[in-house]
């Protein structure tokens, strides 16, 4: 047969890369702070108390098997995680004006709107913001969609530049998509006030621009999963068409269970159904069937009220521990006498800071301290324990003298 001479080698993504680094480092002072995976203050990755539990119950349950799931998937587990998003009593569950299929976690969730969006809405243009989650772009342009950046953090204030996202969504073109991180917006940590993004929702509605949430942090964030939800249902009440994903892998720890779910708000019912049918075939022809356990481990959470309860303590535990890393670095920083103001460390909610380090910076302290964290700046707080903080604390001192 005919080879392939136009192959070429496809370079590695950077995140990736910076991770083999660090697992190559042999200096046991190595700090990692690139990859957005929850650590415990031992360094170690931490399965949640409330997950182990609920395995234990899939464990004894005689029921459970290892069919194919539905296409849309668990049923139980969509309506779950459509009520987690939308709150218990949200008119748009009551009136069953959404549809929730389950995903391949958050990253698949973001693939299926995507796609949906290339096939009903096909000359929409996608907003996001600079910076963003490193792999929104790659999965916009995969599907086919036109994308345009605008600034989001302004590197002098280092701060949200609203400026610019109200002068982006006043010029944008009529029906674009704005992609949206419901909370902890990854990689700044910065989201909008309830005033700002009541201001971003006035020009959406007056110029009939779309909404796309992403949420891949929910509980995490704040540890409270109705404060993180905010901004969404914000969106619902005022009536938007709302698509939404949503990742279990952070608020759950699930990484590699893969589990997640995309939510639509529309105006009735008959859309809804539709729209649902739509998620199922593209569900269909991408990956038919989702996995089952991550799903099921939730679900069982979901439908046991003292799990539920469990579940939102090892949630604040989780975000506690992050803004203690975050006070901790604040108040090393300000004993070190280290110049600059560093208060947007805690300024800033969820898994990663935006330290406001330039790439030079974050090459030299790789190369002196260990410590690896992605060429923007960005550190994942998580990575961050006891042990470790005064070495990474000491390490941004030095790089900004
Ligand atoms: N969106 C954002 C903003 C994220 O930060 C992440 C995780 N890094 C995801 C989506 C998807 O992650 P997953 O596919 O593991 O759910």
């Amino acid at each position: 047969g005919i080879g392939y001479s136009n192959l070429t080698l496809q370079p590695e993504d950077s995140i990736f890369r910076l991770f083999g680094e660090f697992m190559a480092d042999s200096s046991p002072d190595a700090i990692n702070l690139s990859i957005g995976a929850y650590r415990g203050n031992d360094g170690k990755p931490w399965v949640l108390p409330v997950v182990k539990k609920a395995k234990e119950i899939l464990l004894r349950d005689p029921q459970a098997n290892h069919e194919y799931l539905p296409l849309e998937g668990l049923t139980s587990f969509n309506e779950a995680a459509a009520k987690l998003i939308l709150g218990e009593n949200s008119p748009a569950i009551l009136e069953k004006r959404y549809a929730a299929v389950q995903t391949v976690s958050g990253t698949g969730a973001n693939r299926i709107a995507a796609e949906f969006f290339a096939k009903f809405r096909p000359s929409a243009t996608v907003y996001i913001t600079n910076p963003t989650w490193g792999n929104h772009k790659k999965i916009f342009m995969a599907a086919g969609l036109p994308i345009i950046e605008y600034e989001y953090w302004n590197p002098k204030t280092r701060s949200i530049n609203h400026a610019q996202v109200l002068a982006t969504l006043k010029t944008a073109l009529p029906g674009s998509i704005f992609l949206l991180h419901a909370c902890a917006h990854n990689p700044t940590g910065l989201d909008p006030t309830h005033r700002q993004w009541q201001e971003i929702a006035d020009i959406m509605e007056s110029r009939n621009l779309n909404p796309f949430f992403d949420c891949a942090y929910q509980g995490f964030a704040s540890g409270d999963l109705d404060t993180d939800a905010w901004a969404v249902r914000y969106f619902v009440v005022r009536g938007f068409n709302v698509i939404c994903a949503q990742s279990f892998s952070k608020n759950f720890g699930l990484y590699a269970e893969r589990t997640g779910c995309l939510v639509g708000i529309f105006g009735d019912e008959e859309v809804a159904r539709m729209a649902k049918s739509q998620f199922a075939y593209l569900l269909r022809c991408s990956i038919s069937h989702a996995p089952g356990f991550g799903a099921n481990i939730v679900d069982i959470v979901f439908k046991n009220e003292a799990l539920v309860r469990e579940w939102k303590e090892n949630l604040k535990e989780m975000s506690t521990r992050i803004s203690q890393m975050r006070e901790k670095v604040v108040q090393l920083l300000v004993e070190l006498k280290t110049p600059g103001d560093w208060s947007h460390i805690t300024s800033q909610i969820g898994m990663f800071s935006y330290t406001g380090l330039t790439m030079p910076q974050v090459a030299a302290i790789k190369m002196k301290f260990h410590v690896y964290m992605t060429d923007e700046g960005r550190a994942s707080m998580a990575g961050l324990n006891e042990k470790n903080v005064e070495n990474f604390a000491k390490a941004v001192d030095w790089v900004v003298r």
